[in-house]
């Protein structure tokens, strides 16, 4: 699946869905903003605010295009994760998603049936999910919580919030937002989705010599002799993360997670950047570089004061029935000194957003590693089961992606370390 999305507009299919999760996002990421931060308490791991959005407006909600129902769900506990643990600016968030309503959707979902949305400037993805998955991660957000708390540099999927979009027929849309571990800025020449599973795990060549940014497997991976090329000090703490983040999975339950590898070759630049001219298209004033930013004394750019001002206004007891975004808002692009900024403090995200291949002696070598943990919500229940079961009747039952979460999450260390410079390589994680 190509990593471009389609630019949502007012015709797509989609566009409704897109602008009730973006007017509902600013209202109620705002609505929490705006109140003074506290400790977490125990009931913030099952608070649920709700709004209601139609035409007219009223005291709690602004008026909105088209009515519906958004629910909020934990926003404590999201509004800390962010701040504290993701270190992301709030007022540089909801600019990143809401300044503008620009989405783009990508264009092929997967098995799943979930679809994926980026943030104008890239940063952020929303992902819809099921309502198995949803109900999921909100019985182990005590345990993520702990997790991320304790691990600041774990390369599971980051979660800033989850969200639950209602329709008037009914429909119930949810859906969480992430970080894209892709950066903005840089071209990412080749990638992986990588479970430690061999069975069916390839993109054809044939399908890859028609697009070759296509998202790669592990018997691809395998086929054409990748290693990480990681020192030892960066190969030593890359295993003792995945290995935690591997132990907390199984302690969840969950599997089908992945590991997503994107590489970047300094040599290849930018120049077939794929993503770099759709987001021109966007934004045809604005490329996707690094840009100067003008700021005030406190470090903050104009756009960020302007954001908290309107999340300032959007407090309740301040504010009138109608509340919009002036009608040409700040562009979120130009808030940021550099687009990875917010990473630069995690261990794996700290080189362009990404970690930096390095050979034996610790020397850098051409390619920054964009990777991270992924699709981590699906537990091993009855589904996983029967696949489990019918799978093997034709393949070796250890080597097929649906195992049991504790043997899952050993393959998939396990092929993690063998992959990386002086394992034992994956071949051997190959059916026969
Ligand atoms: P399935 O259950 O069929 O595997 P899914 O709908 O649950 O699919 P994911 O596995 O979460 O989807 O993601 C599908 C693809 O989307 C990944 O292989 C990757 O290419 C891209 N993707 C997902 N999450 C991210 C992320 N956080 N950053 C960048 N790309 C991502
Ligand atoms: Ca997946
Ligand atoms: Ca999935």
């Amino acid at each position: 699946r190509p990593l471009v999305g389609n630019l949502i507009g007012e015709d797509h299919a989609n566009y409704v869905l897109m602008y009730n999760m973006l007017t509902g996002i600013r209202i109620a990421v705002s609505r929490c903003q705006a109140k003074i931060k506290r400790p977490l308490t125990e009931q913030d791991f099952t608070a649920r605010h709700k709004y209601s959005f139609d035409i007219v407006g009223n005291e709690l909600t602004p008026s909105a295009r088209y009515d519906f129902k958004f629910k909020d769900y934990a926003p404590w506990v999201f509004r800390e994760l962010r701040e504290d643990h993701f270190s992301l600016d709030p007022a540089d968030y909801l600019l990143s998603l809401t300044s503008k309503y620009i989405l783009s959707e990508l264009t092929s979902p997967g098995k799943s049936g979930s679809f994926f949305y980026f943030s104008r400037d890239y940063r952020f993805i929303i992902k819809t999910i099921r309502h198995a998955e949803h109900k999921f991660l909100l019985r182990v957000l005590p345990q993520y919580w702990e997790h991320v708390k304790a691990n600041p540099h774990t390369l599971l999927s980051r979660f800033y919030g989850l969200h639950r979009v209602k329709l008037p027929r009914g429909q119930k849309i949810h859906f969480v937002i992430m970080n894209n571990l892709f950066p903005p800025h840089k071209d990412i020449h080749e990638s992986y989705d990588l479970k430690g599973s061999t069975v069916g795990r390839i993109v054809p060549p044939a399908k890859l010599e028609q697009n070759p940014r296509a998202v790669q497997k592990d018997l691809n991976w395998i086929d054409s002799n990748r290693v990480l090329e990681l020192g030892p000090e960066k190969r030593a703490l890359l295993t003792e993360q995945l290995r935690r983040d591997s132990e907390m999975l199984r302690d969840l339950g969950v599997m089908d997670y992945s590991l997503l590898v994107g590489l970047h070759w300094g040599n290849r630049g930018n120049r077939e950047n794929v993503r770099g001219s759709t987001l021109r298209v966007f934004e045809p004033s604005v490329p996707p570089i690094r840009r100067k930013t003008t700021q005030t004394k406190d470090g903050r750019s104009p756009e960020a004061i302007a954001m908290r001002r309107i999340m300032r206004a959007s407090d309740p007891h301040q504010l009138g029935t109608t509340l919009d975004l002036p009608d040409s808002p700040p562009s979120s692009m130009q808030t940021q000194p550099h687009p990875t900024q917010d990473r630069d403090h995690f261990l794996f995200y700290q080189d362009e957003g990404g970690l930096q291949a390095t050979d034996e002696s610790n020397e850098e070598m051409d390619v920054i590693y964009y990777l991270g943990i992924i699709d981590i919500l699906t537990p091993y229940g009855g589904l996983k089961k029967c696949e489990h079961f019918w799978k093997g009747l034709s393949a070796d039952r250890h080597k097929i992606s649906p195992v049991p979460p504790s043997e899952y999450a050993d393959r998939f260390f396990g092929f993690m370390k063998a992959i990386m410079r002086g394992g034992e390589g994956g071949s051997r994680f190959k059916a026969e």
